[in-house]
């Protein structure tokens, strides 16, 4: 089969519910991905920030190639041996009690959601409760998830969604404390907004809402599925700011590939939430899924990915601010670590991008015309000058 052939076919057989560009990936090495022509990319989207430690990790492949061989799936009514450690390892990164494990990431936020109106019944013997969430967010497609995602074009055909949802203003403390009810049960945020446009929660912002929980004994869930695993330059997003959430949850990089996600409680929600009978899943934490979730946080502790990506930050964000100067069309750089966003004026970031990839550089948007960059976190110098030397052709 041609190029042509798995595009079409695709195309006749795959529901289109995605505007794919038209590059067939056959393999990846390292940072870089080939396509079925032989053509190389220098990958700045990493599978939207999935691939945290870039293509053919050895020691990944390794453990995911010997887990085949032992079993790949249990169900949970039975232990496994890679769970006890996969759980162990990603409560203890998060500085959390307990974990949850998923297939995705909106059904983390959909766990994350039932835990927070579980606690609440528990409480006050009622169901009524309501969930502040953010406009501009983004936490999944699933109802529950699609529910407290503040884009009204991804909600509008779906509705009824789930009731009791309000939206405040992202960054804006008073906006929050005004939709606060006394059925206020749970308040869900990104710690830094990925889809929406890569802006990071102001340090004020985080710990006056992480008070307000406390306060009127609100559960706080941080969604750090696409800021978090590293890639700030903490091991979750928000680790910098000191604010500990009541739930966390994450996906995207935990697996580097393997589809799992996760939410993480902490005491308090581990005690007084979903008992047996209240949730589950089939596949959730899986051998094969937690091999890759152990063995990737791992190799993040052997091979020091947190500091690198804390280290190399500067030069990154210091080579996209000269971006920023030199050219008109790229008005502004927000974003931590290795969660980067340009804002580009005067063209739409598409065309930019498809641009980009026939230079040899993939990329991804975010809302905003925003021009996303979430590189697997085992770049070095040298790809980052190369990223520049493609992008400055592209915007010249
Ligand atoms: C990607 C993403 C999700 C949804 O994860 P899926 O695995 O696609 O279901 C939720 N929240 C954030 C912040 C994300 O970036």
């Amino acid at each position: 089969m041609t190029t042509a052939d798995y595009i079409n076919q695709t195309e006749q057989y795959v529901l289109h519910t995605y505007n794919r560009f038209k590059i067939v990936l056959e393999h990846g090495d390292g940072v870089y991905l080939y396509d079925t022509d032989g053509k190389k990319y220098l990958d700045f989207a990493a599978g939207i920030a999935v691939y945290a430690l870039g293509y053919g990790n050895q020691k990944l492949n390794d453990a995911l190639k010997d887990q085949i061989d032992h079993i790949v799936h249990t169900s949970n009514l039975y232990y496994n041996i890679p769970l006890a450690s996969a759980a162990k390892k990603l409560a203890e990164a998060a500085g959390l009690s307990k974990v949850f494990f998923t297939n995705s990431g909106t059904e983390a936020i959909e766990g994350a959601i039932k835990t927070a109106r579980k606690y609440a019944w528990l409480r006050d013997g009622t169901t009524d409760h309501e969930i502040i969430a953010m406009k501009n967010s983004f936490h999944g497609r699933s109802l529950g998830a699609l529910s407290v995602t503040g884009n009204a074009a991804y909600q509008e055909p779906f509705k009824p969604l789930i009731g009791g949802v309000r939206f405040a203003e992202y960054n804006n403390l008073e906006s929050v404390k005004e939709n606060i009810t006394d059925k206020t049960c749970a308040i869900i945020l990104e710690t830094v907004q990925g889809e929406g446009g890569i802006y990071p929660a102001d340090p004020a912002f985080l710990s006056g809402i992480r008070a307000l929980c406390d306060e009127h004994d609100i559960v706080l869930i941080l969604d750090e599925i696409q800021c978090g695993m590293g890639r700030t330059g903490y091991m979750f997003a928000c680790q910098e700011y000191g604010v500990k959430p009541d739930i966390m949850t994450v996906a995207k990089a935990i697996g580097c590939g393997v589809p799992v996600g996760a939410f993480i409680l902490n005491d308090k929600l581990a005690e007084h939430s979903l008992v047996p009978g209240d949730h589950g899943t089939t596949y959730g934490g899986n051998p094969f899924a937690a091999r890759a979730v152990s063995t990737v946080l791992d190799i993040f502790e052997e091979e020091h990915i947190v500091d690198h990506v804390r280290s190399l930050t500067p030069y990154f964000e210091e080579q996209l601010d000269r971006l920023v100067k030199d050219f008109s069309g790229v008005k502004a750089r927000r974003g931590k670590g290795f969660i980067q966003g340009l804002v580009i004026e005067g063209r739409p970031v598409g065309d930019l991008i498809i641009d980009a990839q026939d230079e040899g550089l993939l990329t991804i948007s975010a809302e905003g015309n925003v021009l996303r960059l979430v590189p697997p976190l085992v770049i070095e110098k040298e790809h980052i000058d190369e990223m520049i030397g493609k992008l400055r052709r592209v915007l010249g």
